[in-house]
């Protein structure tokens, strides 16, 4: 059963019921029960308890909170792994039940989680945020390839320290950057690294000596035309080598080959890229994983039929399940239209807490998300290209300045030092 919590980024330290846990959860009934204590869990049960909630729990397994936009930056040489980390009793909402277990089953039709150890919780509200599941194997080679030398990936925390290792020792070779296809969260996180890396080789005076290849499965770099200029141009900039409208099919690490192949049915046709099967030899390589929700979700019957991802079936703009009123979901794991990320479920939060205050009370829920998302491109090691847009990677800029999606220096400072304190301070408090 725990194996469920090691295919999850956040696999630091799930131990399950430890000293000062509760181990009577199967006696106890919550007005509001959230699963999944990450970003979203934290956020929504904290604004709950500013709406006058009582009565709320957070079954979380891990003991360590991650603040997961930084790994991008552990990864490239520019911030500390302890930055991005806070033990999980600290970011616990006062007055929130922390039950210390996982779910593996969700009863809609009897309001009751079963969690790890057995024990059975009932629930009057069920909120579910338990984040996506890193899917390794959907890349014939790539777990292997995983604990080989040469290979790594910021989307696990414990791995964005080997990322910078393997950056700082590249002096010549090819280093091969992939974004797969399906969802995934912060996508643009996939090419953060590659423009990290190529300022740290450019300023050591050997980005020359290096090809680069990025591998993206879209037509153009990103998709929003403001962005896909800025990015162009830093590409150019870098000399890097743009695979567009293709995915990395498999990896053979012990070799250090990847095989690129051509997309299948293409929205686009790309701006640059492969119309055959390419078999590249690597010296370094960040791989970014395809990305599902939790396996444990589709007995549940609350996900979305069809769904290749197995995320759960809301109302995209009220974050109601669309058979059960009493059951919500936000964050990655939430059947909505938007790119994945952080900043898209700070929006999320606000439209479900006020949703749920309205159906508490006997009303319908009015509040309505947009679909709104955010990636900050960090192009070089001191300036970003912060891209919000909406579901249609239509531009939805909302920084009080002209020009946030072109490439400055003001969006780094936003990015790299403000935005991680207003995460710690106010979005985990419900503030923000
Ligand atoms: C490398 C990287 C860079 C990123 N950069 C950005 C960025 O710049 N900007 C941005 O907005 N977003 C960024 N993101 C995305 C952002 O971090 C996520 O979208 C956000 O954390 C999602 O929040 P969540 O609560 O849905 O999931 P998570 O924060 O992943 O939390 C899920 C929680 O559920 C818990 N859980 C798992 N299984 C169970 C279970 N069975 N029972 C109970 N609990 C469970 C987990 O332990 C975890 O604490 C980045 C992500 C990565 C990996």
């Amino acid at each position: 059963m725990v194996s469920i919590l090691w295919s999850s980024t956040l696999d630091v330290d799930p131990t399950i019921a430890p000293i000062g846990a509760r181990s009577d959860a199967s006696r106890d009934h919550f007005d509001v029960l959230v699963i999944g204590g990450g970003n979203a869990g934290i956020s929504l049960a904290s604004r709950l308890k500013r709406y006058g909630f009582h009565n709320l729990a957070i079954v979380e397994p891990n003991n360590k909170h991650l603040y997961q936009p930084l790994f991008s930056h552990i990864g490239g040489g520019t911030a500390q792994p302890a930055e991005a980390m806070k033990p999980q009793a600290e970011v616990m909402p006062t007055g929130v039940r922390w039950i210390h277990d996982a779910a593996v089953t969700i009863n809609p039709d009897n309001q009751t989680v079963q969690l790890v150890t057995g024990t059975v919780v009932t629930y009057r509200h069920l909120v579910i945020c338990p984040g996506m599941r890193l899917n390794w194997d959907a890349v014939p080679g790539l777990k292997d390839a995983m604990n080989t030398p040469s290979v790594s990936s910021n989307y696990v925390y414990k791995l964005a320290s080997k990322t910078w290792e393997l950056i700082r020792e590249l002096r010549s070779g090819t280093a091969v950057f992939t974004m797969p296809s399906g969802a995934v969260k912060c996508d643009g996180a996939s090419q953060k690294i590659m423009y990290l890396a190529c300022d740290y080789w450019r300023e050591q005076g050997v980005l020359d000596d290096i090809r680069v290849v990025m591998v993206v499965h879209s037509p153009t770099v990103y998709g929003v035309d403001v962005v896909d200029q800025e990015l162009n141009r830093k590409i150019n900039e870098y000399g890097v080598q743009l695979y567009c409208n293709s995915e990395v099919t498999s990896v053979e690490g012990d070799a250090q080959t990847v095989t690129i192949s051509p997309v299948k049915n293409p929205s686009d046709p790309a701006e640059a890229g492969t119309t055959q099967d390419q078999v590249l030899h690597y010296d370094l390589l960040h791989a970014v994983p395809p990305q599902v929700a939790p396996d444990w979700l589709l007995s549940s019957g609350l996900t979305r039929l069809g769904d290749p991802g197995g995320f759960i079936d809301v109302n995209p703009e009220t974050l109601q399940h669309s058979r059960y009123t009493n059951v919500w979901s936000l964050g990655d794991v939430a059947g909505t239209k938007n790119y994945k990320s952080g900043a898209s479920l700070r929006k999320q939060c606000l439209v479900l807490a006020k949703n749920l205050k309205a159906v508490k009370k006997g009303k319908e829920p009015q509040q309505k998300y947009d679909h709104y998302s955010a990636t900050p491109f960090t192009v070089s090691r001191s300036t970003v290209v912060f891209a919000e847009f909406d579901d249609q990677r239509v531009p939805q800029p909302t920084l009080p300045w002209r020009g946030s999606m072109k490439e400055h220096r003001a969006t780094w400072i936003l990015e790299r030092y403000i935005l991680p304190w207003v995460y710690w301070h106010l979005i985990l408090k419900g503030r923000a």
